[in-house]
């Protein structure tokens, strides 16, 4: 077995590209040739301001923040960092927006702009693939793949809605709640983005959407397809800073409703944040998903699941199968066919076509993941890199899977949020429940099995907002999505998503 000391857990370039795929050492025998996908599609200008009342602005301060490429480290350009004011602006114009013109339209009316925005980002989807995948560090195939359709997608689900109101909810008068302040995270920014201001669009509301500071640049692209969809001024608000600002935005009182996705611990402190007020709050957080191989699932269908669940987006997914649960009579097997495929993964320029893991978000989160993999290589867990090599600059990480995993170990605990699976074994589909339940979190999970009736068992017993069958992180507007425990409460998507932006009244 590969293993390696805690010192070279930390990403290092220089592997011999001779060692390049196979655990082993051995050589592909074949040459691998970039297919890099042309940045030339975006424009980065040199500075962006703040999106407030269908206006670019700059902070009131004039002060900005450098937004960085993880995959070159390179700055792309600096955005504006709102002040304290200028968030309270936003949500002034996103009122007034609500009073005056959007909360007044129609529903048919509001499709028709939703519609429109979906249709501009079908239009723009290259360019907002290529940017997100220079901003966020995740491969250009996802971004193109899965990113922009499926914010494309749940644009176009809502506007649908929009005009349908008392049929998603029969007997009711759905009113918009008023402003809603929306707070989303680095790993899907775009995809966040249209998951908090598509179904409150289409209700009648209006948002000040403040994006991570280590991804802005999609959302204000965003701002440019409001602009050019004639969205009336104020509908949507961007507002791009620190953390604080998201707290202000929290607490402001013109604010009706809080939509938060990213820590647990932040998710906590926006709870305490609305706590005592009528606010409606939504939290989807963190998650620590158990991934549950029986002994009867197709074993090469599995691993092609696991790889998707772990290492899709660098591992960078609140929903991400963390924890492998596998059957112990097939727990040798599976993991040598795991580590084969690892071989296969290629790590490298977030814009190359043919990348599977790309760049970490930040150093910062690199350095979480460098010190959670130490930690399991210090509680005694057994680690495994494939041998690949890695570019000498941007924030990369090697593909890592780990054994001998104890539920005790800070791995099979903690979200690790990066390219790292924790494999545990069970013998009884009652001890796969009670370790899969066995966490703090409850987002979503994972069956591999060929019998439907375990599958239906397994899904009641599972504690966890989703349970994907003989599959993983498959997303979908029409299909809800959120937690239990300390992964937050709230859905979002379908209709329970709706009903999350409307105040309903009896006729
Ligand atoms: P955060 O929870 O800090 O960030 C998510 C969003 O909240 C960002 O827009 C952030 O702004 C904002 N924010 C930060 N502090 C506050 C605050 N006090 N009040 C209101 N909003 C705030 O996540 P991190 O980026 O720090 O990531 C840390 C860990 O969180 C990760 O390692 C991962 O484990 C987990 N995580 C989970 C996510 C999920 O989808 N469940 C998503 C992201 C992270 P800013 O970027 O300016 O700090």
């Amino acid at each position: 077995m590969a293993t390696e000391t805690p010192s070279s857990v930390v990403p290092a370039a220089g592997r011999s590209p001779a060692s390049w795929g196979l655990g082993d050492g051995q050589a592909i025998p074949w040459e691998y040739a970039p297919a890099p996908e042309s940045a030339e599609i975006v424009t980065i200008r040199e500075r962006y301001g703040l999106f407030i009342g269908g206006r670019e602005v700059a902070a009131a301060d004039g002060a900005t923040f450098p937004t960085v490429n993880p995959a070159t480290e390179e700055t792309l350009t600096v955005v504006a960092r709102a002040t304290p004011a200028d968030a309270d602006k936003a949500v002034r114009a996103a009122r007034r927006a609500q009073r005056r013109a959007w909360g007044t339209l129609s529903g048919r009316e509001r499709a028709k702009y939703l519609f429109r925005i979906a249709r501009i980002l079908q239009e723009r989807s290259r360019e907002f693939a290529v940017l997100e995948s220079m901003d966020s560090g995740k491969p250009i195939k996802e971004s193109r793949d899965v990113d922009v359709p499926l914010a494309a997608a749940h644009f176009w689900y809502y506007a649908g809605w929009a005009d349908k109101l008392e049929y998603a909810f029969p007997g009711r008068v759905a009113r918009p709640l008023g402003v809603a302040a929306q707070i989303i995270p680095w790993n899907f920014p775009l995809l966040m983005l249209s998951w908090k201001i598509a179904p409150a669009l289409a209700a009648g509301n209006t948002v000040v959407l403040k994006p991570a500071s280590t991804t802005p640049l999609t959302a204000l692209l965003f701002a440019d397809v409001c602009r050019q969809a004639d969205l009336p001024p104020g509908v949507v608000n961007i507002v791009t800073g620190p953390g604080e600002i998201g707290m202000r935005l929290v607490t402001n009182p013109g604010v009706d409703k809080v939509a938060f996705t990213g820590s647990t611990e932040i998710g906590k402190r926006i709870a305490k944040g609305v706590a005592g007020t009528d606010k409606a709050l939504t939290l989807e957080l963190g998650g620590k998903a158990a991934n549950v191989v029986f002994d009867d699932a197709p074993l090469d269908q599995a691993v092609e699941g696991i790889v998707n669940g772990i290492y899709f987006n660098q591992g960078e997914v609140c929903c991400a199968g963390s924890r492998l649960l596998v059957q112990e009579s097939i727990a040798d097997p599976l993991i040598d066919k795991l580590k084969d495929r690892l071989a296969t993964i290629r790590v490298g320029d977030p814009l190359d076509k043919n990348t599977d893991v790309g760049a970490i978000n930040s150093k910062a989160q690199l350095e979480k993941i460098t010190e959670l993999v130490a930690s399991g290589v210090a509680e005694g867990a057994e680690l495994y890199q494939p041998a690949c090599d890695l570019p000498d600059r941007g924030y990369f990480f090697r593909p890592t899977l780990f054994t001998n995993v104890a539920q005790s170990h800070r791995i099979a605990r903690e979200e690790i949020f990066g390219p790292v699976l924790s494999v545990l074994t069970f013998r009884t589909p009652d001890e796969a429940v009670e370790k899969a339940n066995n966490t703090l979190y409850g987002l979503s999970a994972g069956i591999w099995t060929d019998k439907g009736s375990r599958i239906l068992e397994m899904v009641q017993r599972m504690k966890a907002g989703v349970v994907w069958a003989n599959t993983f992180n498959r997303f979908d507007p029409t299909s809800p999505f959120g937690g239990y425990k300390e992964s937050g409460y709230g859905r979002e998507g379908g209709m329970h998503g709706l009903h999350a932006y409307v105040r309903l009244e009896d006729r």
